[in-house]
């Protein structure tokens, strides 16, 4: 277990998974957190990372920031995701190491896999082949994130662990129609179809591709887990091993918000990744499963988008 009273640094605290991250360590009586919002430390910055550092000296780390987004945002800004994220991973890696942070959880994505990868994927497919080409910037800086915080481990000796998350939804999301992923974008979709009694919502693509969503609380809860219980060089997936299809998805979120309304299918935007489901029996194995139902997550995630919506507070 690592000590509830070390100071903690949760890099990307205002994100989807860093809020979340944060709510669980506050929940689980971590007394010393440390964060620092975008305006007050660039993390593509290696010496304010390392000045940061300096100052803080956190002993833990959940390094969670970077530049993320869905289908449409990767695809159009390859450079950013790739660029953002590299910078990211390897300043707060380099930092943690100068400084001696006992331990680091680094999260990566399950688009690290190859677009052809044998289905549920398991951690050995990783670079067994071409990657999906929507999101292949963002993929390359995750590997390469998983691969410093290898190297690190076998030139160093850190004890810096990986876990790589399928699709994650929850509340905290970010529900930009453009640049945001599927779930809260058919949320915001259909509510907004709702609130205008339009009788239509767009769904990108054919609605065949399958994906598989785990809370983001379920993820915070793991992420701990594996920080009190991992400490190996190999990446963790982290799911709920189930999947369905995106036309599954979208009539789960109608039936939830706007139960009239009819589906139609926008063919013009990609499908992406045909299929993506990982397989979670390393982590089975060692002790951890998801707990939050699709549906139950559904409707609150649902919840919170409407009193967020009610308070000027979610992210568009
Ligand atoms: P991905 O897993 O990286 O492809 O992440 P996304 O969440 O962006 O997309 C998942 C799937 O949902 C893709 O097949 C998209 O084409 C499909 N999809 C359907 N409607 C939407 C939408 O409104 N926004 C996004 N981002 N994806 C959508």
């Amino acid at each position: 277990m690592i000590d509830r009273d070390a100071p903690v640094f949760v890099a990307g605290h205002r994100g989807l998974v860093g809020s979340a991250i944060l709510r669980r360590l506050e929940a689980d009586g971590f007394s010393d957190l440390r964060t620092a919002g975008r305006e007050e430390l660039d993390l593509r910055d290696q010496s304010a990372v390392d000045a940061w550092f300096d100052a803080e000296r956190p002993r833990h780390v959940f390094l969670v920031a970077g530049t993320v987004g869905g289908i449409l945002a990767n695809s159009t800004r390859p450079a950013e995701f790739l660029y953002d994220n590299l910078m990211i991973h390897g300043t707060v890696v380099h930092a943690s190491h100068r400084v001696g942070v006992e331990k680091l959880l680094y999260l990566g994505s399950s688009c690290i896999y190859p677009r052809h990868a044998e289905q549920p994927i398991t951690e050995e497919a990783l670079l067994g082949g071409p990657l999906e080409p929507t999101n292949e910037g963002y993929a390359l800086a995750k590997i390469a994130g998983i691969k410093l915080c290898e190297t690190y481990r076998r030139q160093y000796g850190c004890d810096f662990i990986s876990a790589m998350p399928t699709n994650l939804y929850g509340p905290g999301d970010n529900f930009d129609l453009e640049g945001g992923h599927v779930l809260p974008a058919l949320m915001r979709r259909f509510h907004e179809a709702r609130e205008a009694s339009a009788g239509t919502v767009a769904v990108w693509g054919t609605g065949a591709p399958r994906r598989e969503f785990l809370h983001v609380d379920d993820l915070a809860d793991a992420c701990v887990f594996l920080m009190d219980h991992y400490s190996d060089a190999g990446h963790v997936n982290v799911g709920t091993g189930v999947d369905g299809t995106i036309r599954e998805l979208a009539e789960a979120v109608r039936d939830l918000v706007h139960p009239d309304a009819a589906i139609e299918f926008d063919t013009s935007k990609p499908d992406g990744m045909p299929r993506k489901v990982l397989d979670v029996s390393k982590l089975t194995a060692l002790g951890w499963q998801a707990s939050i139902p699709l549906e139950e997550g559904l409707a609150g995630t649902y919840a919170w988008y409407r009193q967020a919506l009610a308070d000027g507070t979610v992210r568009h």
